[in-house]
């Protein structure tokens, strides 16, 4: 690290210190790397750029305040997690139009949906570690006694479309299960990251508790998963860098949790409500498509695949695609240049290969990249099998329960799965035999922070979720004590 040379920057009237937060200081580094807004690809700042040195520091800092956290009762914990709640709460708005800015996602998504959750995180977690009962039982004459014991300072490292929720997936279950965090967020939206260390500090949580590194994951993430006083690594992101931080935690045996990206199905058959059918379709064009769970293909039972195709193409043509500060927008932009290249990289290689856009299929200005909706297209083609994360949706035709749940298991993924049906026999034979994580009937998106949730095959490894998120953070301790011994016979 060496002299400031970054500092404070006015994103949508919002004050953002674009330095690292590193034992409860700012911190700068002598590089930077300029951070866009999706919304215009104009240049929102310059960011400090983490590596070794600053990966060094924040490792310590996180060792050092380790101890003193730890030992916090689990109602003080609990008390700092639920004040840090209430600060999100309190600046609601300011984190919404940022993280807008930043990355592009709706306004009135975070607003109403996203920043919510963000502080329903800190809630959730502070209300488990409350109610965490104790394990014990009794093995002939011997108690047995399980303790959840704080693991130590923990790698957290994000992606960007939904960077503050999924940070704090991760903050909330670590801060309370007594563990001590290094977070290195994605450089393509690292500014909420920012704001939620000053959020954080405000709410009183010890300095060193909670460390922001910025910068590229090939630097400061890399040195972040290889350093040796790392005791967890917790990803978000996709499965080529996974690889990479699965061989890093090798090293140092580091225990890991992966949710990775998906190809989920949303498989409608002829039985199912065709409006609501239709409307689960659309829905998969959220965050432009930007979504780990999003069912980008679509299986439709042929006798109805037409009359879907028509309400369909009907519905994607009224979608509002623009500015996503507007309320009437429905499709913001998509991240960055190099996003929009690959994923029209993507269409014009399906489209060589004989696709058919039935709907868009092209770039629009700037970083929006039209809905896209592509027929006539193979099993085993890159388009069907390889994750886009773009707004592009595949339809493919079956006519047979047992070819529905063949070619919605026929990826390397197993994130999420929908399915459109009005018979309920049909929905339980289904669910039944699809490899996903979660599975929505005639719903999607429906989520319970107590419910497990995570990936199947390349989709990731663990599950984060209530018991699932809280567990992994934790060394779990079983003491068996013998009835006898005591030098007081009582
Ligand atoms: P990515 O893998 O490129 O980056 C994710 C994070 O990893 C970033 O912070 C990046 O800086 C960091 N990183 C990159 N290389 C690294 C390295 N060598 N060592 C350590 N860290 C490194 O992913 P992305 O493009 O930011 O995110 C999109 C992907 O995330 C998609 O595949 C999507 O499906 C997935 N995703 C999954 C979930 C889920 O819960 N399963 C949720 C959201 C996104």
């Amino acid at each position: 690290m060496s002299e400031q040379i970054t500092g404070q920057i006015t994103v949508a009237g919002v004050a953002v210190d674009t330095r690292h937060w590193i034992g409860g200081r700012r911190a700068a580094s002598a590089r930077t790397f300029t951070d866009l807004s999706p919304i215009d690809g104009s240049a929102l700042g310059e960011i400090a750029r983490g590596g070794q040195a600053e990966v060094d520091a924040a490792v310590t800092a996180a060792q050092d305040a380790f101890p003193g956290w730890a030992a916090t009762p689990r109602a003080g914990r609990a008390a700092v997690l639920r004040a840090i709640a209430e600060g999100v709460e309190k600046r609601l708005e300011e984190l919404a139009a940022v993280e807008t800015a930043d990355n592009g996602a709706l306004l009135r998504s975070h607003r109403r949906g996203v920043m919510p959750r963000v502080a329903h995180n800190f809630r959730f977690f502070a209300d488990w570690l409350e109610s965490l009962g104790h394990d014990d039982f009794d093995t002939r004459g011997h108690a047995n006694h399980v303790s959840w014991d704080p693991a130590g300072p923990c790698a957290l490292i994000t992606p960007w479309n939904a960077p503050l929720m999924l940070a704090t997936w991760k903050i909330a279950p670590a801060l309370a299960a007594g563990d001590t965090v290094v977070l290195k967020p994605a450089e393509w939206s690292p500014l909420t990251a920012s704001l939620l260390a000053d959020i954080a500090a405000a709410a009183g949580l010890p300095d060193g508790v909670l460390n922001v590194v910025q910068g590229l994951g090939a630097e400061a993430g890399a040195a972040l998963v290889e350093h040796p006083g790392i005791r967890r690594i917790s990803f978000t992101g996709s499965v080529p860098t996974a690889r990479r931080i699965a061989r890093s935690a090798a090293a140092n045996l580091t225990p890991l949790s992966l949710e990775l990206g998906g190809k989920s199905p949303l498989l409608v058959f002829a039985d199912a409500d065709l409006d609501l059918a239709v409307d689960l379709a659309v829905e998969q064009y959220d965050n432009a498509g930007q979504v780990c769970l999003a069912a980008t293909r679509l299986l439709v039972e042929s006798p109805i695949a037409e009359e879907f195709t028509r309400r369909f193409t009907e519905r994607a043509a009224a979608l509002v695609q623009g500015d996503p500060r507007e309320e009437a927008t429905d499709v913001g932009p998509n991240i960055h240049p190099r996003q929009v290249d690959k994923i029209d990289g993507f269409v014009r290689r399906a489209l060589a290969a004989g696709a058919r856009a039935v709907v868009g299929g092209e770039r629009g200005d700037g970083l929006y990249y039209r809905p896209t909706l592509l027929t006539d297209v193979a099993q085993d083609s890159e388009i069907v099998q390889e994750e886009v994360f773009g707004p592009v949706l595949t339809l493919q035709t079956f006519d047979t329960e047992e070819e529905a749940v063949r070619m919605a298991n026929d990826t390397r993924f197993g994130l999420a799965a929908t399915v459109a049906t009005g018979d309920r026999e049909r929905a339980r034979r289904v669910t039944e035999r699809l490899v996903a994580g979660t599975v929505w009937v005639n719903c999607f998106f429906v989520r319970d922070l107590r419910a497990p949730f995570g990936g199947s095959r390349e989709s990731g490894v663990g599950r984060e979720g209530g018991t699932w998120s809280f567990d992994f953070y934790c060394d779990l301790k079983n003491t068996v004590t013998a009835p006898k011994g005591w030098s007081d016979h009582g």
